[in-house]
């Protein structure tokens, strides 16, 4: 591990204070990683700002003593994008946590990065408001970790991603200067920066503030939990849900292994263990609709050898529903010391059959698997339980990871649906984009971040282009694509 200068360690301590500088070795060691643990790295400091001011005089400070530096919300990432690279210091925005304003007329906020995904939506609720993207880590993870990774989360089949609810940004860009893109009435003039930096993990630059839409909480909610055999089946039924021309508000299968961990732990949902799988689905909208749409939905569910379909009474019971789903990558820490969350994408005609796919690849490399994902969006998450002290088991949980993104990718999926590239799968960017396609994405983030100071080494591979058009440029120590 590098040791930060102690000048600047001074510098640093001048600008956020002694207590928001973070730089003993005990302090460091819980920030080595994000939700990915493989391949820890210590930074050499970790700094709390808690203004665009502050961030902006760290960035300097940085520059000053060629530091690299990465920001970070909540550290709840799953591709390493928030994880240190050699010689950096951690730029963490939780105490940039307020909410400066709430336009219930125009239905906007505007907030800090630090603010937790969740504690937004309780905010406006008396205004009869929510803020759409629900991330299942929305308890913990920060609006400005949702906007660099463009998060998703079960409410997406119909709600969409991050970047379709957020109106504009203020950047700290990595020389330090303050910038600001999109406007409050969600407009485009000129080229869509907001587009581009959603998503973009934190290596265009660090966002300091975020103008986010606020949306309607629907006048009626109904949410159904059917009960199938086994997984095929229940993927089945989500094609025939939609081609039945509903959308509805989430689509969410469990598997039984999930049911199994989720069942023996605080997540307890009282759901079946016998069952094969079981599909969430979540219908909101104008209350003269649900009963018909809860006919058709049955209907495509029978169809497919449904068992039985449970409906939340009230709201108590649609919580603890939804308390199996978003509890069950906790509850999967019963299964093995080491959980690897995976994250692709296919078309959802395809659903059945690579379910298929990833159980047989599984048992293959004899590695314990468990699927809880968003089905309607057709955004697999197989997760592979494991245990990374064993060197054999880890080499047959990369394997497979290969392999099922090849799989995913041979039927027009995509390498990850919403838990973004990080250095996880910034090797596998090939599987998907060639050089010419890539040329444009590293244009632009030299654009920004000519030296690559800002996040280094984070979703991008190296390439012959990116050393010979800038030999400063750090981080691009990937397996270089030919
Ligand atoms: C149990 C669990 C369930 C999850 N479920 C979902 C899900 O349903 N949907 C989903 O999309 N994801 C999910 N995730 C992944 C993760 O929670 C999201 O990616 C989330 O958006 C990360 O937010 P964070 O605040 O923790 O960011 P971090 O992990 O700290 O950082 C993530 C990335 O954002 C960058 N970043 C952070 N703050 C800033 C900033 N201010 N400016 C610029 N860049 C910044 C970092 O550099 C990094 O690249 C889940 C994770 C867990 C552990």
């Amino acid at each position: 591990m590098s040791v930060a200068p102690e000048a600047l360690i001074d510098r640093l301590i001048e600008i956020v204070g002694s207590e928001n500088c973070l730089a003993r070795e005990g302090e460091l060691f819980v920030y080595e990683c994000d939700g990915l643990t493989l391949d820890p790295q210590r930074p050499i400091a970790v700094l709390l700002p808690a203004t665009t001011n502050e961030v902006a005089e760290i960035v300097r400070a940085c520059r000053e003593f060629d530091i690299a530096f990465v920001p970070r919300g909540a550290g709840t990432g799953l591709s390493g994008g928030a994880h240190a690279t050699e010689n950096s210091v951690l730029i963490e925005c939780s105490r940039m946590n307020r909410i400066f304003e709430i336009d219930a007329e125009d239905r906007f906020a505007v907030v800090g990065p630090g603010v937790v995904n969740a504690e937004l939506s309780t905010a406006v609720a008396d205004l009869g408001l929510f803020y759409a993207p629900d991330p299942s880590s929305q308890q913990a993870c920060t609006i400005g970790g949702n906007v660099a990774e463009n998060s998703g989360g079960p409410h997406t089949l119909k709600y969409g991603t991050t970047t379709n609810h957020i109106l504009a940004l203020e950047m700290v860009l990595p020389d330090g200067r303050i910038v600001r893109f999109g406007n409050r009435v969600g407009e485009a003039s000129g080229f869509d920066l907001v587009g581009a930096i959603v998503g973009s993990e934190g290596t265009l630059g660090i966002v300091t503030e975020v103008t986010v839409r606020l949306t309607r909480i629907p006048e009626a909610v109904e949410t159904l939990l059917a009960i199938f055999d086994d997984v095929v089946s229940a993927c089945r039924a989500v094609g025939r849900i939609i081609r039945s021309g509903l959308v509805p508000a989430a689509l969410e299968i469990v598997d039984r292994r999930t049911i199994e961990a989720v069942e023996a732990s605080v997540y307890a949902a009282g759901l079946p263990t016998t069952a094969g799988a079981v599909l969430i689905i979540e219908l909101d909208g104008d209350p003269v609709c649900m009963d018909e749409e809860m006919r058709s939905i049955r209907e495509s569910c029978d169809a497919e050898g449904c068992q039985t379909i449970e409906r939340a009474r009230d709201d108590a019971e649609r919580k603890r529903f939804w308390r199996a789903r978003k509890g069950a990558f906790g509850a999967m820490g019963r299964l093995a010391p080491d959980l690897y969350v995976h994250d692709a994408v296919v078309p959802r005609v395809h659903l059945p059959a690579i379910l298929e796919k990833v159980g047989e690849i599984c048992d293959r490399h004899r590695l314990k698997l468990a699927n809880v994902f968003h089905a309607g969006d057709g955004n697999l998450h197989p997760n592979i339980c494991f245990d990374r002290r064993d060197a054999d088991e880890l080499a047959r949980v990369i394997r497979a990871g290969e392999e099922i993104l090849e799989a995913c990718v041979a039927v027009g999926g995509v390498i990850s649906g919403e838990h973004g590239i990080g250095v996880e799968k910034r090797d596998y960017l090939h599987l998907v984009f060639g050089e010419a396609d890539l040329e444009p994405m590293y244009r632009l983030r030299e654009a920004f971040n000519p030296d690559g100071v800002c996040n280094p080494g984070k979703i991008i591979p190296t390439t012959r282009f990116c050393v010979e058009s800038n030999p400063k440029a750090r981080g691009y120590d990937a397996v270089p694509i030919e």
